[in-house]
């Protein structure tokens, strides 16, 4: 029972982990692609939220799926006999080597013409964070050698931070707002960052699995409207709020410390904040490799949402 989609041109894809906070940005860009998009959701019971998620995906015509990534057969199944493409995988943290077994699955399917596993971040064979988050990065590296020593077609996307205030204790910042009464600044506050829209990485990531010049590749997020410090966003946000707020520094030892402690999910976002602002980790390196590109320079006409927009939002939130 293959579902049909009228006029249907683009590679049939399947998002995994679409209910949670990067998948959502990317099952919308998907559906916003005119893509036929399936949606894999977990069995069992479903809470009020998810439910609504889920049925916002199926309005603007996601077909549901059923199973779990860890669950190699089901996986095979669900893509043979939905003809999928393309697959991309956003489970979270915790969930990074549940994705050894569907690697398995598409070499199975063997018809697989692009994978996307759960990077969305920074380039976890470059990058060296402190434990416990160097653990994560552990686990996703072991998912890239599985697919490249299976001969897997992928793309890894390393979009660097999300727009937002850089809190270094929440895994999501994008859903809060920047800070209204102190400013915490991560060392002297020099060290920069690149900044892209949860709906542009949603966005980008479509145009990516469907682009040759991307197959076996890394693609590194470097907009350079969006490459800001932590001074100059805090300067960008008091512009926006029209009043300047006192800036307290958080030193390499307070970020460590916060590491240290191993109190998950914090000291992993510590962790990651430690290799941003105090190391410079998504800069410390030109893209020169074989097996990478950068965004701008597969899409140099595409514009993307600035930092500056991303603020007024949030000013308008704070109003
Ligand atoms: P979430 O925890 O918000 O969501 C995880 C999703 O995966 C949920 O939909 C969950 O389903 C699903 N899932 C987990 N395990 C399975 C399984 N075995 N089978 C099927 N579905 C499963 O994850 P995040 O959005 O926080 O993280 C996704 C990726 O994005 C990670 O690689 C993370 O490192 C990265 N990230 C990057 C950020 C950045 O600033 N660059 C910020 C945040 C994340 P269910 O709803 O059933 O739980």
């Amino acid at each position: 029972n293959l579902a049909s989609f009228p006029g249907e041109t683009k590679g049939r894809t399947l998002v995994i982990g679409a209910t949670g906070f990067m998948g959502r940005f990317i099952a919308e860009a998907s559906l916003d692609s005119d893509r036929p998009t399936y949606v894999l959701v977990r069995p069992g019971s479903i809470g009020p939220v998810k439910f609504k998620i889920i049925q916002a995906l199926q309005d603007k015509g996601a077909v549901i799926v059923h199973g779990m990534i860890n669950d190699r057969e089901i996986m095979e199944k669900i893509m043979k006999e939905n003809e999928i493409d393309i697959v991309i995988s956003v489970v979270g943290g915790e969930n990074i080597l549940d994705q050894l077994p569907l690697v398995e699955a598409i070499k199975a399917v063997g018809t697989i013409k692009r994978f996307l596993p759960s990077e969305f971040g920074h380039d976890v064979d470059r990058a060296n964070p402190v434990e416990p988050g160097l653990q994560m990065y552990m686990e996703k590296r072991k998912v890239r050698r599985a697919v490249e020593e299976g001969g897997v077609a992928y793309t890894y996307i390393c979009c660097n931070s999300i727009a937002s205030w850089p809190y270094y204790d929440n895994t999501h910042p994008s859903e809060v707002t920047p800070p209204l009464d102190h400013f915490q600044i991560y060392g002297d506050g020099t060290t920069k960052a690149y900044f892209v829209a949860g709906e542009d990485i949603g966005r980008f990531t479509m145009k990516v699995a469907n682009d040759p010049r991307t197959l076996n590749k890394k693609v590194h997020f470097r907009p350079s409207c969006n490459y800001l410090n932590m001074n100059e966003l805090a300067s960008l946000w008091e512009m926006k709020i029209g009043k300047t707020l006192p800036r307290v520094t958080v030193s390499e030892e307070d970020l460590l410390a916060v590491a240290a402690a191993n109190r998950i999910p914090e000291s992993i976002v510590a962790s990651f904040t430690h290799d941003i602002f105090i190391k410079g980790c998504q800069v410390d390196f030109s893209i020169d490799g074989r097996n990478e590109v950068e965004l701008t320079e597969l899409y140099p006409n595409e514009t993307f949402n600035t930092i500056d927009e991303c603020f007024d939002e949030f000013a308008l939130q704070v109003k």
